[in-house]
């Protein structure tokens, strides 16, 4: 990496440096992928800071994952010099800063995750008789607390949501909707308050604006309210969160509520070579909207290939072994019978792979292993709904936060043999006397955990949980540990946890990944990234556009999807499929793509024993 510019607008084209300098009190950066938004965006931090004198405490920007809010602190750390300079402006999620607003105001909350809600969602339903599921009824709770309307509500659902609402306020705790909605009663009933988280909201930058959905609309709109300026950027081709609730035509609403909007779009893009657009760009014409053109800046490259294999398995093994050869790897006996390779080995992390599911990895990550190629998983994935991870992460969150009950709750249930009521029962004495509530042995654990937790790796601490708990062994906790090594402090790798989106949960393979790793995840978590290599696997009937029993395929967001997976590569993409191919595949244009086929035969060395 060469030293970044002392002027943040040198390296931007002229388009951009507009965006950058644009005084209007609201501004919209509407552009396709790979043209340089959110380095516009850092760009203008930069600059609001530097040459217009702006105090870092007025300015906030929202990011879509914990990690992208990172990485923005990290590049504008470089560019102004030190860790200063950045250390009083706001980054993070909608969550992430809600969270912090919450808590500045009320003191410790307790916020439940995903798993806890359907243990309180499966709770409310027992009682009731119905056949609603605890994820039904958690979608259609969080459906009503943001405002949308599903058509008809089966019986009962009525009933039980009301009850889910009832239980977590009995509880004293907060589900991920409620915390983006008390911040915004907060807001709205309390004048005062609301004055005073205005100052750092004077300046509110929002990327990746297309997933936004109502309530977090909303927030935008109160924050900014009596700010100095608004700068959104996104691409409506890009809203792959609709089943959310996200709408793109929040860009609309943006020119209703602010009609002195000022619009910029850029059209270079810096990210892919033209090859990769010329498949990209024809089949999101297929949606809706007005022509698409972004002009391709990068020099020519390698043709996009798409391969056709016998069947996910032999899909899988071709991947595994391709990145052995692009990597030089292992296959490099073979390497010299092979055309088209690239002259340069490239090295693992320059290799993403991308699927629709996370079921889809399980085989990817086998075929990964026997070929010995280090990767990384991202995304939430089954293992943390484990009861050994759950019982794990309620200890360690209660003992960060000793107001956090419900983490003490499902501490107890999980690992302590405690029943439901047995649990409450503790929890309950806890809140009312402190210490005098927790048994001896209890209490002695925690006493022992709590100086060691603010000075050990979670890693470490997590290994001596384990042995102590006959947990070393299994799986899932496995995982967790693996995940564990990302984080230097407990906080972050629980927060993470809590609030982590697709691409926050990292874990590694198993390997080691000192080399660098290829990275393994959703369509949905590739968003935002760009890697030199990218495989698009399952690219087949059923899994693109994915079919769910019950709920009919979004086709235009599936589609969207797709594209958001071609343009994450900037010089190599191959799109993998089986069995029937995707309706998609008949999109791309005639001519843009190299076709061949995997298999028939079983390659060399992979044996049955491999999926045992
Ligand atoms: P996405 O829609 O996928 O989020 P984006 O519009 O945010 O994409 P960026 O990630 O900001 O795009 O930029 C894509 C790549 O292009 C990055 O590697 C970035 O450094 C590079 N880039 C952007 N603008 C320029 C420029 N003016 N000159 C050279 N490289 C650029
Ligand atoms: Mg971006």
């Amino acid at each position: 990496e060469p030293e970044p510019p002392a002027d943040p607008l040198a390296q931007l084209n002229e388009r951009q440096r507009e965006a950058v300098a644009a005084q209007e009190r609201a501004v919209a950066v509407v552009a396709g992928p790979g043209t340089g938004k959110t380095k516009t965006l850092v760009a203008r931090i930069a600059d609001m800071i530097e040459a217009r004198g702006i105090k870092p405490a007025e300015i906030t920007a929202v990011t879509f994952t914990n990690k992208a809010a990172s990485e923005m602190l990290e590049r504008l750390q470089q560019r102004l010099g030190g860790k200063r300079a950045v250390r009083s402006l706001t980054v993070g999620t909608f969550h992430s800063i809600c969270l912090r607003l919450l808590t500045e105001r009320r003191g410790e909350i307790s916020l439940i995750d995903e798993y806890e809600a359907l243990e309180i969602a499966q709770e409310v339903l027992e009682g009731l008789h119905t056949k609603i599921s605890p994820k039904a009824l958690l979608q259609e709770a969080s459906r009503r607390k943001n405002g949308l309307t599903a058509g008809e509500s089966p019986e009962g659902m009525d009933e039980a949501c009301e009850r889910y609402g009832g239980r977590l306020r009995e509880l004293g705790v907060l589900d991920f909707d409620d915390l983006l909605l008390e911040t915004l009663a907060e807001l709205e009933n309390d004048a005062e308050q609301g004055a005073a988280w205005t100052q750092r909201f004077s300046h509110l930058l929002v990327d990746e604006f297309q997933d936004i959905n109502p309530i977090q609309y909303r927030l935008v709109r109160m924050w900014n309210r009596a700010g100095k300026s608004l700068f959104v950027i996104g691409d409506p081709d890009q809203s792959i969160y609709g089943f959310r609730g996200s709408d793109a035509r929040c860009f609309e609403r943006l020119e209703e509520d602010w009609p002195e909007l000022r619009r910029i779009s850029l059209l270079q893009n810096y990210r892919s070579t033209p090859e990769i657009l010329r498949c990209a760009l024809p089949v999101i014409s297929h949606n809706d909207g007005p022509e698409r053109m972004l002009l391709p800046q990068r020099p020519s490259g390698a043709t996009v290939r798409l391969l056709t294999a016998e069947s996910d398995l032999s899909e899988a093994i071709f991947v595994a072994k391709e990145i052995n050869r692009m990597t030089g790897g292992i296959d490099m006996l073979d390497a010299q019978s092979l055309s088209g390779s690239s002259a340069q080995p490239r090295s693992f992390s320059d290799i993403a792979v991308l699927y629709r599911t996370h079921r889809q990895a399980q085989l990817l990550e086998k075929c990964l292993r026997k070929e010995g190629v280090p990767y990384l998983v991202a995304g939430r994935e089954d293992y943390l709904a484990d009861r050994s991870v759950r019982g794990t992460i309620g200890f360690f969150r209660f003992l960060l936060n000793p107001q956090d009950t419900a983490s003490l709750r499902t501490w107890l249930r999980a690992l302590e043999g405690c029943s439901e009521q047995e649990a409450g029962c503790i929890a309950a004495q806890w809140a009312a006397s402190g210490p005098d509530g927790l048994s001896a042995p209890l209490l002695e654990r925690i006493e022992r955990y709590r100086p060691r937790a603010a000075k050990e790796k979670p890693a470490a601490l997590l290994k001596k949980w384990g042995e102590e708990n006959g947990l070393s062994a299994a799986e899932p906790f496995t995982r967790l540990t693996n995940m564990a090594a990302f984080h230097s402090d407990l906080f972050s790798f629980l927060q993470t946890l809590l609030l982590g989106q697709e691409r926050d949960l990292v874990r590694s393979g198993g390997k080691s990944y000192a080399s660098g790793a290829v990275m393994l995840m959703t369509l949905h978590g590739s968003k935002g990234l760009e890697f030199p290599a990218v495989f698009l696997c399952g690219l087949r009937r059923g899994c693109l556009p994915l079919e769910s029993p019950g709920r009919p395929a979004d086709i235009a967001e599936e589609r969207r999807l797709f594209y958001v997976g071609m343009t994450r590569a900037q010089e190599e993409l191959v799109l993998l499929t089986s069995q029937e191919p995707s309706s998609f595949l008949k999109e791309l244009p005639e001519g843009a793509v190299e076709t061949g086929a995997i298999g028939p035969k079983r390659p060399e060395g992979v044996q049955l024993s491999l999926f045992d």
